[in-house]
């Protein structure tokens, strides 16, 4: 079968394409690693700033609206994650293991992986106390430690500061750099210490963790926070999912695009946080969705 389009993701980029392609008729094929559509935000605490939700959304709701959005839109979606492709072709060939979808166009919109941090532990710790997903784990500890000081780190500790007893957040940067809707609230909060310009060097403990191991990189000093039984919540930016693409031109490992989505390769296009941008939120990456749609159907007339 020779598919119209295949989207590659169903975050906010993929769905918002795949409900553009539907409504121009496009046999459209959708391929999505995991079971449920939303990308990122399934493991955001709140959805903040999005026009229309004045009172916010938790992410994992937001994901399964979705998610129930884009399989009501009569596209097809399969679960697979995409491996590798050959897309200089008149027919995209985009691969999943051991199987091909062909299409006459594709829309990568594949987004970006958190990084996980890497510190001395034991793999027990690691595994077990480690979390970039807050309001799932937030009710196991009492004390927990953010790494990160970006917008979703800042908004992500606000939110455990309601759910537990103490936050220490270990702020890589010299200040938060977050925007004063998180970074204000986080100055006034009682119970949130900020490390500012530090980092995780190690964490001990047997079967839980024990004590944490900052190291303030101005003075090069160390510092232990005793912490029995804490949870490691991480946010410290992510890298670009574009491991199958090898064909296509990127910037940094991201895929560059113009303004109407189209990447350096006839027919392949790039929408959401997977290419380059300056502003990386639902709100653009569902502007991208719709935009790179709107131009693959123009392409295929
Ligand atoms: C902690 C945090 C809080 C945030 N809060 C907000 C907020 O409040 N408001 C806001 O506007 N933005 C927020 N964002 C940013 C927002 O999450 C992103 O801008 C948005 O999710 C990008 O959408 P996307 O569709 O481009 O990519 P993603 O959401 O990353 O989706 C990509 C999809 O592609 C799939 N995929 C990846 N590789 C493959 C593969 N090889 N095969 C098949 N499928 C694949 C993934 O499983 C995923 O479903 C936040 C981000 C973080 C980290």
């Amino acid at each position: 079968m020779l598919y119209d389009l295949i989207i590659i993701g169903a975050g906010p980029a993929g769905v918002s394409s795949a409900l553009y392609a539907a409504s121009r008729g496009l046999n459209t094929l959708v391929l999505e690693q995991s079971e449920c559509s939303g990308g990122t935000l399934k493991k955001v605490s709140n959805i903040t700033h999005f026009t229309g939700f004045p009172t916010g959304e938790s992410g994992e709701v937001f994901s399964k609206t979705l998610d129930a959005q884009l399989k009501g839109s009569g596209v097809e979606v399969l679960q697979k994650k995409v491996t590798d492709s050959s897309l200089l072709g008149k027919e995209k060939m985009v691969i999943c293991g051991g199987e091909t979808f062909k299409a006459k166009t594709v829309i990568i919109a594949s987004g970006e992986t958190q990084n996980i941090p890497e510190f001395e532990s034991s793999s027990s710790i690691f595994e077990e106390h480690l979390h970039n997903f807050a309001s799932k784990y937030a009710n196991r500890y009492s004390d927990v430690i953010v790494i990160g000081g970006s917008d979703g780190a800042a908004k992500e500790a606000l939110y455990l500061s309601k759910q537990v007893f103490h936050v220490d957040m270990v702020v890589i940067e010299e200040e938060l750099v977050a925007v004063p809707e998180f970074s204000v609230p986080i100055s006034k909060a009682p119970n949130i210490d900020v490390h500012l310009h530090s980092s995780v060097v190690s964490v001990t403990g047997e079967r839980e963790v024990e004590e944490v191991h900052i190291r303030d990189n101005l003075s090069n000093e160390e510092k232990v926070l005793k912490k029995p039984g804490a949870g490691i919540f991480y946010y410290m930016g992510s890298k670009p999912n574009t491991q199958p693409f090898s064909e296509l031109k990127l910037d940094n490992g991201y895929i560059v695009a113009d303004e109407n989505m189209r990447t350096s390769i006839d027919g392949i296009y790039a929408a959401g946080n997977i290419r380059v941008k300056q502003v990386r939120q639902i709100s653009t990456s569902i502007s991208d969705g719709a935009i790179a749609a709107i131009e693959v159907s123009k392409y295929l007339k």
